[in-house]
């Protein structure tokens, strides 16, 4: 990506071309585990968005936050020092105001304001918005549509904004639900709400619901949930580090998940 104001591409993005496949079980015994989970065989999958279906090559998203506080309230706040992989848009939020010594009682009174100000921000830009989807993105939800499973998103992204990059990606019409951070500042709240929808879509209480994602963050909120966890390593962290989290299957990218299971 050559746009101007482009974030660097992370280092794992760079080299995804030529990093090797790798797929891995990771079965635990420890908790009990069935190392006979079938990845493709789940009833439903929540694929997380940023690093797991597409990453962000502008600054649109990160920019909003500061712009829509500036905004609303008048206040100037910074996202320096946040972790904003696999963080969700209102727990930055947050912590970007308490980072930055703004009165904390300034976002209870205007969040609402602030969040919508933000969906409106990158709503209004979207033709400047750039993405690179992520290798075997297509092929895999391809694949699961065909075996008939249920596909949905759950990430951190505030609903409207999150919808408005999957739509930028060409990728939205392929998900029957989705879980957002609008209601849900705590991760594994929007998994788990996410979940209990798919199972309702489906019919089924005990359907089957696989999380897919790409920072710790997401393996943490399948585990709370008591979900299936697919980890891929196309984010800001590494396969090696993905995979002592022990999720069902770890793999180098969707591709190489694809690959695998020929
Ligand atoms: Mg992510």
């Amino acid at each position: 990506m050559t746009a101007t104001g482009s974030l660097p591409l992370n280092p794992i993005e760079e080299s995804l071309a030529s990093l090797p496949h790798r797929v891995a079980m990771c079965a635990d015994s420890a908790r009990g585990l069935a190392s006979d989970f079938v990845w493709d065989a789940q009833d439903a999958y929540l694929f997380d968005v940023d690093g797991t279906l597409l990453r962000s090559a502008d600054r649109t998203h990160v920019d909003s936050f500061a712009e829509a506080v500036e905004q609303v309230t008048g206040d100037t706040i910074s996202l320096d020092g946040v972790t904003l992989h696999g963080g969700t848009d209102t727990a930055i939020l947050a912590e970007a105001f308490a980072r930055s010594g703004v009165n904390f009682g300034t976002l209870e009174t205007h969040c609402a304001a602030i969040l919508e100000r933000m969906a409106e921000i990158v709503e209004t830009r979207r033709t400047e918005l750039r993405f690179r989807r992520m290798p075997g993105v297509l092929e895999i939800l391809k694949w699961l549509q065909a075996k008939g499973a249920l596909l949905g998103v759950a990430t951190g992204n505030l609903e409207r904004i999150g919808w408005t990059k999957l739509e930028a990606c060409g990728l939205h019409g392929w998900f029957a639900l989705g879980g957002f951070s609008d209601r849900f500042p705590v991760r594994e709240e929007l998994v788990g709400d996410a979940a209990e929808r798919a199972r309702a879509m489906l019919g089924r209480s005990q359907a089957r619901v696989c999380v897919v994602g790409d920072t710790p963050r997401d393996i943490e909120a399948a585990r709370a949930n008591e979900l299936a966890v697919i980890a891929v390593a196309t984010g800001n962290y590494s396969f090696d580090e993905l995979e002592r989290l022990k999720p069902e299957v770890c793999c180098s990218s969707l591709t190489a998940l694809m690959e695998w299971r020929r």
